[in-house]
């Protein structure tokens, strides 16, 4: 019998056809970096399809810094989920301020505007980091206007969730906001990243801070910066890929993550985390919750069982709070954020998941429940 084998993610990318004659062109000019033709091109398109002004970065981490310090960040304390991937609060400890973890909803997984109006009131907290956890997004008109009332900076890291639409638009009303487009991401230019924002010196910062500081017309180095350029190459494969992605893939993951949620249903102790009320998330991984008492075993027997059959499940988002490189960091009473992350798997959602990759997953589960 031939081994089940359900990876988390596979990659696609264009076929190199597609882009070889523009990158060899690159090549033989010597214009391989530092804001060429295809990453101006680039940047054309995300804006023409986010709908907001976008820059491209190497990757979702220098994004996120480059967000922090173009919002103003530098020092003092920012708001963000502990349940998220450990670049958003690595993000906030290299902007120089220290990150006040605050509570998730335990229907959504996204930031709780309570905790975050609590936190605004205790702390000086100068900015709101939102995370879109497994493309699922943010409150975002709940913590926009928390954040506005009370004169910070929302952010927003959509590292997981570009294609993600709430009441039809691809953007948050944000300050700023990033994506990635890492290969494990739905949209991949192997390792890159974008931030938009509506405000153009936001967007003039975060521009000059992707190039290490320098003015763009001058070149004065006005202020320390990193290197977050986008290279030619990644540019090429995005923009290979763009409408592929829109036209078939996007749409083909949205079915698959459907697919897999609806033969799901009916597992006692089997919670799939729905998409909120008027959003379309464009699903990374598609998050089940497992209540050992409803359900007979621990989450993490569970996500033993599912690796030994073949299906790549991870636990995935943990809480940073608990992690050696941010406990010392305040996180006062996180009992949502404890318990997701001790009872949360991530499972695949990528448009190859096949009808039988699905039931042989719900297959699984149902044999873990009857101790098979
Ligand atoms: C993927 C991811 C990142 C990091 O993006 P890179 O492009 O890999 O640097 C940050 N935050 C979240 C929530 C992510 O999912």
């Amino acid at each position: 019998m031939a081994m089940t084998h359900i990876p988390i993610v596979r990659p696609v990318f264009p076929a190199l056809e597609r882009f070889s004659s523009r990158f060899a062109a690159a090549l033989e000019f010597g214009q391989v970096t530092n804001q060429g033709r295809w990453v101006l091109e680039f940047e054309r398109e995300l804006t023409d399809f986010l709908g907001v002004p976008t820059l491209a970065f190497c990757n979702g981490q220098s994004a996120l810094m480059a967000m922090l310090a173009a919002a103003g960040v530098r020092g003092g304390e920012v708001i963000v989920p502990s349940f998220t991937f450990p670049a958003t609060p690595a993000a906030v400890v290299w902007a120089g301020a220290k990150p006040v973890f605050a509570e998730i909803r335990p229907d959504t997984l996204t930031l709780d505007a309570t905790s975050v109006s609590e936190k605004l009131i205790r702390t000086a907290a100068t900015a709101v980091l939102a995370v879109d956890p497994y493309g699922i997004c943010a409150d975002y008109k709940a913590l926009a206007k928390l954040c506005w009332t009370n004169g910070a900076k929302f952010l927003v890291d959509s590292c997981a969730a570009f294609g993600s639409r709430v009441e039809g638009k691809f953007c948050a009303i944000a300050d700023v906001q990033v994506f990635s487009f890492h290969a494990t991401k739905s949209f991949s230019t192997m390792e890159g990243g974008a931030l938009c924002s509506r405000d153009p010196e936001i967007l003039e910062r975060a521009a000059r801070i992707r190039n290490f500081g320098q003015e763009r017309i001058t070149g004065e180095v006005v202020e320390p910066g990193i290197n977050g350029k986008m290279t030619e190459v990644a540019a090429l494969v995005g923009l290979a890929g763009i409408q592929d992605w829109r036209e078939t893939r996007a749409p083909a993951r949205q079915n698959r993550a459907l697919a897999l949620a609806t033969a799901l249903r009916g597992i006692p102790g089997l919670t799939v985390v729905p998409a909120p009320l008027g959003q379309e998330p464009l699903w990374l991984y598609r998050p089940v919750l497992i209540d050992p008492d409803k359900f007979g075993t621990d989450r993490d027997a569970v996500y033993n069982g599912l690796r030994e059959r073949g299906i790549g499940a991870r636990k995935y988002y943990g809480a940073c709070h608990r992690t050696p490189a941010f406990r010392t960091y305040p996180a006062i009473h996180l009992p949502n954020t404890e318990r997701i992350a001790d009872q949360v798997i991530a499972l695949p959602a990528h448009e190859s998941l096949t009808d039988d990759d699905i039931a042989y997953i719900v297959l699984a589960f149902r044999d873990m429940q009857r101790g098979l």
